[in-house]
């Protein structure tokens, strides 16, 4: 690193190089020691330091990695929801209201729903199920009169559940996702002696990009064809139950980059909409599902992480859509229903690591030495000579070539570790060299290089328990170190997880902007811990996790930030033992005990153990089954 950069690199430079100001939304910042501060844009602004609260959690014995959310960055989206529809409908004059529900499988952790259910009290804010599980949950946390909505495949034990909610006096929506629902609703709802409320789910065939494609068009596995819609109608006239229907649902997809196919959507629901008053139905109510994206690159831009409109741009569609196309045929305006995920929970939760160690590929040419081998001795002089950049890439092929036969030739016996050892290290070397030159292009073959000598940081975590969709469907998210951003990182990395998958890694991020394999980090220090965190996590991630190398769930912490500047530690979920990871696998740790207690008495009778030895043999067991399954400093 050159001297002079170091002195004036500022805290908006490193701002701008993780994009804290993109994806944060203004609830990420940094403070004058160059640690990332939480904020909030409450009246007085609070600002807590990521780092103060990692300290505070570690001072009541948490260990890292641990998953920490933040109750006011929840309640504050729910807020910026509900104000940006309020503004849309007074902008629109639109004559309804809007309401939300969350959809529970996007975070099912009981601390979440509770939180959303308290702060989405004034609002009316509903719950969403899609299982019976999820109802069950659901039934539990709202408040009474709540709205509920059911979609998924139901059966009687789903239907009979919901019936009971209708009864218990929710406002409760069955949503009709298959014919064959519908008969068994009707059949359930007879014998319950009640009128439920029934809302038809439709596909919409406007084709929506991004990553969930999928979930619209016409071969979508969810939502009634026309056809399909019409036969609902007819049943519910035949029974006499057209009446019941008042809902309008529809799902475009999650995380949708452009609002151009949300606005064809709408478009298309509300001609739907009106359809379906014109056949008779008394409606009320549009459902617009989900689909509202996160803008995790934070490039405001139509990218699949991000993301081409703001809020308000997603309320304006919505309701200045429907009023476009109901006001001309004198149909009232229906209340506007969203089921935001993403965008609700994403913001409140994020994984806290340190780095445990580094291995890096920047090695000096060693010394030249009397070699005998010939592609040794090639090496060695490309290692040493001269290197202009219109030759790198040429230089580059012919030492790859030469260390290739130099490994073959350890395979067959004719060259020893120490030289295969030094043909290694001279080819690293001369690598490096090349990444360096300045003015080189790195294009083709060397397009590689960036990447394959960057560091490798191994972080105490696993991808597959905490970050599953970065695997999975190689999600991004915003990983940013938590401290020294006063300091120009200087290294380019990638970083490993603690399990032994080569999968197990994130080499995917955004810096300055744009999509890269490596991310900028700091030297580490010895005797200094390095923090990480993982960003906008709370959507989806916490319980498609799983036990991949027996990693379990991390500690939860959750924490409210108060107004003297410090913040509340509200719950503390311990993350799973050893002993519960085993029995998630159907082992039973007592047992596992016992057969340890026979065998440490049978090594006392043979003599490899002491009496002693034999207790302390115990106890470390024991340990081990109620102890973190994660690496411990
Ligand atoms: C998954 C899902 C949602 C949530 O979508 P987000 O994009 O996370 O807001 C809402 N409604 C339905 C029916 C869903 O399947």
């Amino acid at each position: 690193m050159n001297s002079t950069a170091a002195s004036t690199w500022t805290l908006a430079d490193s701002a701008a190089l993780y994009g804290l100001e993109q994806w944060g939304r203004g609830f990420f910042g940094l403070n004058s020691a160059g640690e990332i501060v939480l904020k909030l844009p409450t009246a007085p602004a609070l600002e807590v330091s990521l780092v103060d609260i990692l300290a505070g959690l570690r001072q009541r014995g948490h260990d890292l990695p641990l998953l920490l959310r933040v109750e006011n960055l929840l309640d504050a989206r729910l807020a910026f929801l509900y104000d940006g529809f309020n503004r849309a409908i007074e902008r629109f004059g639109y004559s309804n209201r809007y309401r939300g529900v969350f959809p529970v499988k996007v975070n099912q952790q009981c601390q979440v729903i509770e939180e959303i259910v308290r702060a989405g009290a004034p609002y009316g804010h509903g719950l969403e199920a899609g299982s019976k599980a999820e109802l069950v949950l659901a039934l539990a946390s709202l408040p009474p009169g709540g709205l509920l909505v059911l979609n998924g495949y139901k059966d009687q034990e789903f239907i009979d559940l919901g019936l009971w909610a209708h009864k218990l006096g929710h406002c409760c929506f069955f949503v009709i996702e298959s014919p064959a629902e519908l008969d068994l609703l009707l059949l359930r709802a007879k014998l319950f002696n009640l009128r439920p409320r029934i809302g038809a789910r439709v596909k919409i065939s406007a084709k929506v990009g991004g990553l969930w494609t999928e979930t619209s068009g016409d071969r979508s596995s969810f939502g009634l064809s026309c056809s399909q819609l019409l036969d609902l109608v007819e049943t519910l006239k035949q029974h006499d139950l057209l009446d019941c229907l008042q809902l309008l649902h529809c799902h475009l997809g999650s995380q949708i980059p452009h609002l151009q196919d949300i606005r064809a959507g709408v478009a298309e629901a509300s001609r739907y909409y009106a359809a379906l008053v014109a056949e008779g139905a008394p409606m009320g109510h549009l459902d617009f599902g989900g689909g509202l994206a996160v803008d995790y690159s934070g490039g405001r831009s139509g990218h699949v992480y991000s993301r081409d409109y703001q809020l308000q741009d997603y309320c304006d569609a919505l309701i200045g859509g429907v009023q476009q196309c109901l006001t001309p045929q004198g149909i009232a305006l229906p209340q506007i229903i969203t089921e935001s995920g993403r965008a609700t929970v994403a913001y409140a939760s994020m994984l806290l690591f340190d780095i445990l160690d580094v291995q890096r590929f920047d090695l000096d040419c060693p010394a030249a030495q009397n070699v005998a081998d010939a592609d040794l001795a090639l090496l060695q002089q490309l290692c040493h000579q001269p290197i202009s950049p219109p030759v790198a890439a040429v230089c580059y092929r012919q030492a790859q070539a030469a260390r290739d036969v130099i490994r073959q030739k350890f395979q067959l016996g004719q060259l020893d570790l120490r030289q295969r050892s030094h043909g290694e290290t001279l080819f690293l070397a001369l690598a490096r060299r090349i990444l360096n030159l300045p003015g080189v292009t790195l294009q083709e073959d060397l397009a590689e290089l960036p990447q394959s000598l960057s560091d490798i940081y191994y972080g105490n975590f696993s991808v597959f328990q905490s970050l599953p969709d970065t695997w999975a469907i190689g999600q991004l998210f915003p990983v940013v170190p938590l401290h020294r951003h006063n300091e120009q990182p200087d290294r380019q990395a990638i970083i490993s997880d603690l399990t032994c998958d080569c999968d197990g890694k994130l080499d995917r991020f955004i810096v300055a902007g744009r999509q890269q394999t490596t991310l900028p980090l700091h030297g580490l220090r010895t005797g200094e811990p390095y923090y990480l965190g993982v960003f906008l996590m709370g959507a989806y991630q916490e319980t498609l996790g799983d036990l991949h190398n027996l990693f379990g769930d991390t500690h939860v912490v959750s924490v409210r930030l108060n107004a003297e500047g410090g913040f509340d530690v509200l719950r503390e979920i311990s993350g799973d033992s050893i002993g519960e990871v085993l029995s998630y696998v159907e082992y039973q740790p007592q047992q596992l005990f016992e057969q340890m207690r026979r065998a440490a008495e049978q090594a006392v009778r043979s003599g490899r153990f002491s009496i002693a030895e034999r207790q302390q043999f115990l106890t470390t067991f024991a340990d081990r089954l109620a102890g973190y399954t994660y690496y411990r400093s």
